[in-house]
Formats: C-alpha cells, structure tokens, sequence
C-alpha cells in the first residue's frame, strides 16, 4: 500500500466478483474509496462494470454494521434487532452447544462459499472438523465447478479449472467453448479471445443462446439445453470416421480408448443432429476445425457442466480433446472456466464435504494422517465424509439431519436449486446463524446474523480460474466494530474451548495452510505472500520456495498413478425432465454481464441497477408469437415446483423451443424456484439447474 495526500492509502488488490480476479488498486481513507485497473496478468487494465462498481457497495447504507438478533428468541417472525457481539455469539454457541448434546455432533453444520479466501475456506473446514468435529460442512460451489472437477480428477488425476495460463487462449487458433460467455460473465478475458481473432483464429460456440460471445465468433452451435455430451460423441464419431484422431498421442499417453471407441459408435451424426438439433455440416465444421489447428482449447463452463449428468458431459469433451491430443500440447487442451472469485481455491482446502487441505480425501488414510498431524489432533478424531451441499440442505431439520447451521458468505434462499424447498427446509432448522454484509435472502430467515468485513477490508489469497494464487489486500479498515470471517472463526473457537488452534491472522493462517497442502495435489508448500507480491501471483502446485511454480500442467505426464490420462466411456441420458402438455418448453438459467450470482451484491448497486434493473426471461419471438406475448410483457414461469415472474425479452438470440431466465433474483423473480434437483450427477453431486420443463404465460402488459 502506498499513502497518498490527506491520510489516503492506495493498495493493490483484486476485484471481489469472478474467478478472473482482475488486479485494481483501491485509494482510501478519505471515503467514498475509488479503483483503477491495474495492468495484472489477467486483466491486463480491463475490468467490467461489476469491477468497476464494486468499491460503491463499501459504504452502502444497507450495510450491516451490529449483529442482529431476534426480538424474542426462537421466534423466527419476531423482528431482527441489534445486538452485541457477545450476546449474538453467546447465542450461537448455546445453539451448538444444545445441539449436540441432544442430537449428535453431525447435527450441527456448516455452509461455506466460494467467495470466501483460502484461509477462510481453510479455517472454516477445520473449524467443522476439529472445532465442532461434525462432518457436515459443505459449500456453494458444489452447485458450480463440481461436475468439472469430479470429470478432471477422473480422467487427469488433477483439478485445475485451466490447467494451461488464460494467455494461451490469444495463441490458440481454435477455441470451442462449451456453455460459457465469457463476453458477459468476464468481458476482460475476451481481449484474449480478440487477440486470437486477429491473428486469424476462429472460435467456435456451443450454447442454446446466440450470446454476445456466440455473436463474436466464427460458427455458432445451438444444442437443446443438456445434449451437449451427445454432440461431444458425435463429434468424436466424426473424427473417427474422418481419420482424425491423434492416434500416436492416444497410444503414448492415455488408456481406456477402446471403450469410448466402440461407445461413440452409436452416435452418428444424424442421431446427433435429432438429439441435439445441431445440422451435420456443424458438426463436420467443428471437428475439422479442431483437429487441423495446430493449437486448439476445449472450454466448458455452467452450461455444460449443471447437469445431472454434468460429470459425465465435461468427461465427453474431455474424450474429444485427448482423441484429437490437446490436454499437455502447448497452447491446447482442455479447461473449465471457473465461476467464483475463489471458485477454484474454495475446493482445495478443505470445506468440500469428502475433502481436506491439498485437496485431499477425507478417506485416505495417509491424508487423514497428514493433515490431523498440522491440526494436532488424532486421526480417529476426523469426522468422515458428510453430505454434499443439496442432500445436507434437504435434510436440515430432519432426524438425522442439520439442526444447527451456519452459514458462510453464501445466500441458498436464492442460489440452491428448488429454492423454495430449501427455504421450507432453512424454517425447520432449530437455529440459523448466517455471517454476511447486507441482509441478503438468507440472512432475512436466520436466528442470528453476523456482520462481516468486505472484500477491501479484509486480506488472504484468492486462486484464480488458471491456478494462479493471488493476495486480496486490505485497502482499508471495516468499520468499528466488524469482524472478517477469519476473527470470527478463531473467536467461536474459542468459545467453544479450541481458541488455541486458530488465528485470526490471514498470513499465519496461510503459513499452516502451505504445511497441510505440502504433498498434496494442490500444493501451496513453495508459495508465500512474499512471492506472490514479487511474481504477480504463483501457480499451484508450488512444493517447494525454490519451485517456480506451475502454470502449464500435463506437459510430461498426468497425475494419475501411470502418468497418463483415462478416457471413460459416457452415454448420453435424457434430461430428468422433458417437455409435455403441461410443461411444453425447455428451461435453462444463467447470468447477465450487470448482476452476479445471487445478486445481494450488485442488486444493491445503484450503477449495476441502472444497466440491469429488472429480470428478464429470453423467449423467442415465434415463441411469443403463439402464446401473445409482447416486449416488456410480464410473464409466468411455472413447473412443477413454482413460479416466477419476469418481464419479457423477444428475442430471437435463443431456440424457440426453449425460455432463459437470469438466477440473479430472489422473491417473485427467483429463476431458482423454479429449477429442478430431484436427480443429482452421481459422481458430483450437481443438481440440474439447466434444464426443466416450464409452461409461460402472460400475466400483463408492460
Ligand atoms: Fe471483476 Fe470478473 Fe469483471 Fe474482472 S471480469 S472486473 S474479476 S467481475
């Protein structure tokens, strides 16, 4: 930080939004503060409306700044009234406390975020496990990257969102992305994109919208909402049937090719076109194009990947990407693009339900060993696996399930699927803390809210969509009186009696965190803040100081057991819910470019409002045509679990069989009250939030 005239102090630092995780540098002390870009790796002085209105929100007047309290205790209809520290912690520590003297340890839970910083999502699975030693701890982002984690561990032996620098993106001459638009969700990471453009390269979309990055490309592919794993057959059907395949790279450095051989056999490219509705021309386009680059990336995002078969479809690209042998090849491969601001470092240390630090298993015993030996506990002493995210949130209440919860830096009443069944489920809970900075959704249900300190106030690392760990620096203080969520983990754990086992300091934290990742996957050991301010970030994994970091991986070898990476079967399965008289149409959700997530952020931004003000469902104007509805019309979306209101958007950028409703909202807009998680991925536990049947109607005029 630098000091600047009149008590000011400019640090550098990183956005709060998405895994892009542009640099700024933040000027305060005279409040309001203000940013500017900074010419950081990913960024390179770019930085989207979201970015630029983050600093707004610091003195927000919806800003919590006292713990809040029920009126009458226990009465959940009584008003939020402000509270000491004490008495909201005395609170919640007697809520645990009778928790499990009556119900068990695994009756009290915790819910965790992927905005959180490494050391928060760190301190917070070890506080599950050790302060509370309950197994029931998991996060939000289980409802965003997990598909594509569970398909990189299975085929690569590694998860890392991109396992290749974002640069590699403007030197790649073919660039399929698969569900994702960049354009909106990360406008700054299109410069890459751009860069590839003008050099001649031909990007290719793969999305039911015709999306502002699908306008910027060269060939558009627009697949009904959950078939993008039979398109990713067929196109491996192609390249078999066409000579493509990279056979030397699939003998050197994969296994379990034959299978998939004879698997995509079936998925001829007329079969393909009907399942998916993607001409036969498209498809030959695609796997030509990828298959003559010299350098060529496969991206798959949300898109793809929420799906209960999201596992097995980000595998399917996967397979297309070893056949034609990008993943290694410099300037090729496969990557995820990661959703969160610490997404990727969210799932690493430890408050994923099955995982530790170093991205660990909980139910390997050498893990086990490893990291109850930094923790200074027995390794009999470590809970087992819990539940993942939506089981744990549709059990709260139940024999058996959480009865006590706290929840961090996440707002399920808007971002669960089904929502209005998680909320139902969030009443039946015997107490409800939640520790966030506005009363979002959730906070407005809970028996005791905490006041949290914002992105600029608070300091840790962040992991960013390649891998790269970055430091969030404190620009400026909270205001009196409020708590990061390091302090307030270390103070819980004091009061309930392992005060000694955690700091509220972000670098000491760090310090233990490098000593439980060493020998891990993702490993930290070599990484220190001090490098990270002197090397602009370090790649995972690190092991060592004098490592220079990793940011292309795969280049020799996998990191699976043999060194090479599997290839696994998958078939494509229809979408749990399909279109019929009741429910005609096809639904899927998503974001747009001036909202992020569940918005209890850039809802309360006066700029953002102004781009984004209110929800819009997409519909094709064929689509209106039949059903009378016009621009602006306000419309019903309803299934079988709820309805929504929004105005209408005709547009004719999407299929005219299916709707696309921003998840940005809650209350009468809640695209999530809507979605469907009756059947989860098997391997990840992802609900499927891109695609359910959905009737529309019109309610009004504009
Ligand atoms: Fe922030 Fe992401 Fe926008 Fe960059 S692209 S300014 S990190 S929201």
């Amino acid at each position: 930080a630098a000091r600047g005239r009149g008590g000011s102090r400019t640090t550098k630092t990183h956005c709060p939004y998405c895994s892009l995780q542009c640099g700024m540098s933040v000027t305060a002390g005279d409040r309001p503060a203000t940013l500017v870009p900074l010419d950081f790796p990913t960024n390179r002085g770019g930085l989207c409306s979201k970015g630029w209105s983050s600093v707004e929100l610091l003195d927000h007047p919806e800003r919590l700044l006292h713990p809040l309290v029920r009126a009458v205790p226990g009465d959940r209809t009584s008003p939020l009234v402000e509270t000491t520290w004490d008495d909201a912690l005395s609170r919640l520590v007697g809520a645990i406390r009778r928790t499990q003297r009556t119900h068990g340890r695994d009756a009290v839970g915790c819910f965790g975020g992927g905005s959180l910083t490494n050391e928060q999502a760190y301190q917070f699975g070890k506080f599950a496990r050790v302060a509370l030693r309950t197994s029931a701890i998991d996060y939000n982002g289980r409802f965003c990257m997990s598909s594509a984690a569970g398909a990189a561990n299975r085929a690569f032996g590694l998860d890392r969102g991109m396992p290749f620098p974002l640069a590699d993106i403007a030197e790649a001459d073919v660039v399929v992305l698969v569900g994702s638009n960049p354009a909106d969700t990360m406008p700054p990471a299109m410069q890459y994109f751009d860069a590839g453009r003008e050099r001649g390269a031909g990007h290719i979309v793969v999305d039911p919208r015709r999306t502002a990055t699908a306008r910027n490309s060269a060939l558009h592919l627009q697949p009904l909402p959950g078939t993008d794993l039979a398109l990713a057959n067929g196109l491996l059907h192609i390249a078999l049937a066409e000579g493509l395949v990279d056979e030397e790279y699939v003998a050197a450095r994969t296994t379990g090719f034959d299978e998939v051989r004879a698997g995509v056999a079936a998925y001829w490219p007329d079969r393909v076109e009907r399942l998916t509705g993607v001409p036969v021309a498209d498809q030959r386009r695609t796997v030509f194009a990828l298959a003559r680059a010299e350098r060529a990336i496969v991206l798959t995002a949300r898109g793809a990947e929420q799906h209960r078969s999201g596992t097995d479809t980000a595998q399917a690209w996967i397979n297309l990407a070893l056949a034609l042998g990008l993943p290694g090849r410099p300037g090729s491969g496969w990557g995820t693009v990661t959703g969160q601001g610490n997404g990727q470092g969210g799932r690493e240390h430890g408050q994923k339900a099955d995982q530790l630090p170093g991205y660990r298993s909980l139910r390997d015993p050498a893990a086990r060993a490893h990291v109850a030996a930094v923790w200074g506990i027995d390794p009999d002493d470590l809970p087992v696996p819990g539940k993942s995210a939506f089981e744990m949130l549709d059990a709260l209440g139940t024999d058996g399930g959480v009865r006590t919860l706290l929840v961090l830096a996440s707002n399920v009443a808007v971002s669960a699927p089904d929502a209005r069944r998680v909320v139902s489920r969030l009443a039946d809970l015997d107490f409800l803390a939640v520790s966030d900075f506005f009363l979002s959704e959730t906070a407005e249900l809970a028996d005791v809210v905490l006041p949290s300190a914002m992105w600029a106030e608070e300091a840790g690392t962040m992991t960013n969509l390649e891998g790269r760990v970055i430091r969030r620096r404190r620009a400026l203080d909270p205001p009196d009186g409020i708590l990061d969520d390091l302090q307030l983990l270390a103070e819980l754990a004091g009061r309930l009696g392992a005060g000694d086992r955690f700091s509220g300091d972000p670098e000491t934290v760090f310090e233990e965190l490098r000593r439980a990742s060493a020998g891990g996957v993702a490993d930290y050991a070599g990484i220190s803040y001090d490098r990270i301010d002197a090397e602009d970030g370090v790649f995972w994994p690190c092991p060592d100081p004098a490592h220079p970091g990793t940011p292309r991986l795969f280049t020799e070898r996998f990191a699976t057991p043999d060194g090479r990476a599997r290839f696994v079967r998958v078939e494509h399965v229809d979408a749990h819910e399909r279109p019929d008289a009741e429910y005609p149409f096809v639904l899927t959700t998503g974001r747009v470019l001036a909202q992020y997530q569940s918005g209890t952020q850039t809802r309360r931004s006066r700029s953002l409002q102004l781009i984004a003000p209110t929800p819009r469902a997409e519909l094709h104007p064929d689509l209106a045509r039949e059903l009378g509805i016009g621009q602006g019309d306000v419309v019903e979306l309803a299934t079988r679990r709820g309805r929504a209101r929004f105005a209408a958007q005709v547009t004719d950028a999407i299929r005219p069989d299916v709707v696309f409703a921003p998840f940005h909202w809650g209350g009468g807009s809640s695209a999530n009250a809507l979605t469907d998680a009756a059947a989860l991925d098997p391997v990840s536990r992802m609900p499927a939030f891109k695609v359910c049947a959905v009737a529309v109607t019109r309610v009004s005029g504009p």
